[in-house]
């Protein structure tokens, strides 16, 4: 049994230490030992700091085990979310951190292969937001946290963390592909991490730019809203709900669409796929 009183770990910048202890507690609490193995493996050598002062983003970095957080504890439960979901394999190269995968190269700096992260950003802040909701957190992924709100309701909740805090992305993939091909798996992911992506650097892009950035995010969307309501409707015959995925362009809420028109085009959809 891991006693969270006795971390005796030196890199671990004595400020956090208290939240820390807080945090083990809480996992422990409301997961079962199964999905605890990356915590325990990962927190006896973390190295956890503040970032320099010029850092604009908190990080969990798999391979050198570190945490590094921007202002006092804001974005700290969200990144030991990482840790206790994150593995390195030094003889492959292969990080898995809850839902992605990324594959380095030998040579220096390169990736042979990085997928899954739009979704692992979604499911570690719903994960936040689920276990930690008495902490102070930033609203933060919140596409990407609708999106795997959406696909825990058919896989189930207790089967997707397991798979999350075990790395597993493959797992899940398996899980998926009783409800829809490998495929459209691998499209699905990959167009969530696209929109990640364009969202997270929003603000960069030049004015003119952005209406074609909008274009194809809608086009992801509909993508994205078309594997969800497929899935929900290979499993249950009928959908519960009616995914419209909303999301945040610089500052403005935007529904893609009306409701009745995304209900509309996804009840085509359907009939043409079922
Ligand atoms: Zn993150």
């Amino acid at each position: 049994m891991y006693i969270s009183n006795n971390i005796n770990n030196k890199r671990i910048n004595k400020v956090y230490l208290e939240n820390i202890r807080s945090f083990i507690e809480r996992m422990k609490y409301v997961l079962p030992e199964e999905c605890l193995k990356n915590m325990y493996a990962n927190i006896e050598n973390v190295s956890i700091k503040q970032a320099s002062k010029h850092a604009s983003y908190s990080y969990y970095s798999c391979i050198d085990n570190k945490i590094r957080v921007i202002n006092e504890s804001n974005s700290l439960w969200h990144e030991l979310l990482h840790l206790s979901s994150g593995r390195y394999d030094k003889t492959t190269l292969t990080e898995c951190n809850g839902y992605r995968i990324t594959k380095y190269s030998k040579f220096h700096l390169g990736v042979d292969l990085d997928i899954g992260m739009g979704l692992n950003e979604g499911y570690t802040q719903l994960l936040t937001e689920r276990y930690f909701s008495d902490r102070k957190i930033l609203p933060d992924y919140t596409l990407e946290k609708y999106v795997a709100e959406t696909l825990e309701n058919v896989v189930g909740r207790e089967k997707m963390e397991k798979l999350y805090f075990n790395a597993d992305l493959l797992g899940l993939i398996r899980e998926l592909q009783k409800y829809i091909s490998n495929r459209e798996v691998i499209n699905f992911l990959n167009t969530l991490d696209y929109m990640s992506n364009v969202l997270a650097y929003i603000n960069q892009y030049k004015k003119e730019n952005k209406a074609a950035l909008r274009e194809n995010i809608i086009a992801g969307c509909r993508n994205i809203n078309h594997f969800l309501m497929k899935i929900e409707y290979t499993k249950n015959h009928s959908f519960s709900s009616s995914p419209i995925v909303k999301m945040t362009i610089c500052g403005e809420i935007y529904d893609i669409e009306s409701k009745e028109e995304i209900n509309e085009y996804n009840k085509k959809l359907m009939m043409k796929s079922a």
